[in-house]
């Protein structure tokens, strides 16, 4: 082979990682890249620093597909920005993070996305956005063909909330007909809101829907009920679809059968679902635990886990939403007006690690896929989520042998909360390389600047993780 120049970074004596195997090899970094995959018994290239990963693992920075960064919902504004998450989920093993432009009221998708874009300028690492479509007008269309042609090419479609981002079943059909033709992807948030809304009353009539009560506002029921028709929709009209933080087996079951009758359909979970149940909201703060889906039962929870563990679940987003105790504390009474979500893009390695690879006994290589590799290649990023000559230099070395303890002062989101205080987790980075950078190491953080980029998703092949 030809000699190398020398290099930025070489990392050597580790077990890289890949989704589909795993090898000693010398990893070497210039220009942001990966330049080499060298054999570990050659000298190392020439080079500015060198990272000893020996007895560590080498796996791509994780992408988190699921990112509200500085959320706004009604009158509640999320707490970080895009150098708060960003910087968060550096510390985390995340690389790249993919937010969402949810249009306010009045204001259309492409402007929504326009924004978006310019409030991730601070980012500090690679950053992707999802669209989002509410209502369907004659300028859709033309709105979808110009996100995808700067790049944002994955809708986001809520099936509830409504009047505020609620997409109703024909608003759906057009967008994945749509999305088809631009080689994009509707990424649904599917619970049936009639039955929700009618849970919520039934509740509330009994005086129970506050966080306490919130599983029973939100059945398992509804998040069945909406799969299946969006899964039907989507097979109608041919176009694919993925499944955002799916909480029950049945769920993935449907998505999986589809699958084997070829349509394009994609299940996403996260960490929070995989490893907290219902218990949570009958501690002492059960508002800090108010996510959409809600927990599941401890039985739903582990039938949840089992079909990741046979690889029936593509990702794993965090779904990270930054709201404060004290503000889903401002109606603690009634869960309809609490801001939901849980802050998680720091600790989807850790937890995720721990629950599937440690407990669980899943292939480190699996785990890389859900982590990492699928929500690349499901987002368009081909530049992500893979240890491989010419890929973003976007790496983290961690010890699978390390354990610690969760503090809320140990972690870096901008809330005042974690919802794994005092779990022992596995799967914290010891190094983070993100573009080429390395910004946590023995030492810390070193906070590399708004350096992040705005990636652009290319097509999304047509045949894909069958
Ligand atoms: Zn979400």
């Amino acid at each position: 082979m030809a000699v190398l120049d020398r290099v930025d970074l070489v990392i050597h004596g580790g077990t890289v990682v890949n989704a589909d195997g795993r090898g000693e090899a010398t990893v070497a970094v210039a220009d942001g890249r990966i330049v080499a995959m060298l054999d570990p018994e050659l000298p190392l290239p020439e080079h500015d620093r060198a990272i000893d990963a020996r007895g560590r693992l080498v796996i791509p920075g994780g992408v988190d597909p699921h990112c509200h960064i500085g959320q706004r919902l009604g009158e509640y504004q999320a707490l970080d920005d895009h150098r708060a998450a960003s910087t968060a989920a550096l510390w985390g093993g995340t690389t790249t993070v993919i937010d969402f432009a949810i249009p306010d009221p009045g204001q259309s998708p492409l402007d929504a996305v326009g924004e978006r874009r310019k409030l991730a300028e601070i980012s500090r690492c690679d950053s992707a956005l999802h669209g989002c479509v509410v209502e369907w007008d004659d300028t859709t269309p033309g709105q979808i063909a110009t996100m995808a042609g700067l790049g944002v090419r994955t809708i986001k479609l809520f099936t509830t909330y409504r009047d505020r981002v609620m997409a109703e079943p024909d608003v759906v059909l057009e967008v994945m007909r749509t999305l088809r033709s631009v080689g994009g992807i509707a990424y649904v948030h599917a619970e049936a809101n009639h039955v929700i809304e009618d849970a919520q009353g039934l509740a509330a009539a009994d005086g129970a829907a506050d966080a306490g009560h919130h599983p029973m506002t939100r059945p398992e029921l509804a998040e069945l009920a909406a799969v299946t028709e969006v899964l039907a929709t989507a097979e109608h009209v041919g176009a694919a679809v993925y499944f955002v933080h799916q909480t029950i087996k049945e769920a993935v079951d449907l998505v999986r059968a589809a699958r084997r009758r070829g349509v394009r359909a994609y299940t996403e979970t996260c960490p929070h679902y995989l490893s907290l149940d219902e218990s949570a909201y009958a501690g002492t703060h059960p508002e800090r635990f108010v996510c959409c889906p809600p927990l599941r039962a401890a039985s739903s929870v582990a039938s949840l886990r089992a079909r990741a563990l046979v690889g029936d679940v593509d990702t794993l987003g965090s779904d990270h939403c930054c709201y404060s105790t004290s503000q889903k504390l401002q109606h603690a009474d009634d869960v309809r007006e609490m801001p939901n979500g849980l802050p998680g893009v720091e600790t989807r390695l850790p937890v995720g690690f721990t629950e599937l690879v440690v407990r669980g006994g899943m292939p480190v290589e699996r785990f890389v896929a859900m982590f990492a590799t699928n929500p690349a290649r499901l987002n368009g990023l081909s530049t992500k989520g893979v240890v491989a000559v010419g890929a973003d230099a976007d790496l983290v070395v961690l010890d699978p042998a390390e354990r610690r303890t969760v503090t809320v002062s140990g972690l870096h989101m901008a809330t005042d909360y974690t919802p794994y205080e005092g779990a022992e987790l596995t799967g914290w980075p010891t190094f983070v390389v993100s573009a080429g950078r390395v910004v946590l190491d023995g030492d810390g953080f070193d906070d590399p600047g708004p350096v992040g980029r705005a990636l652009d998703a290319d097509p999304i092949p047509e045949y894909l993780l069958t």
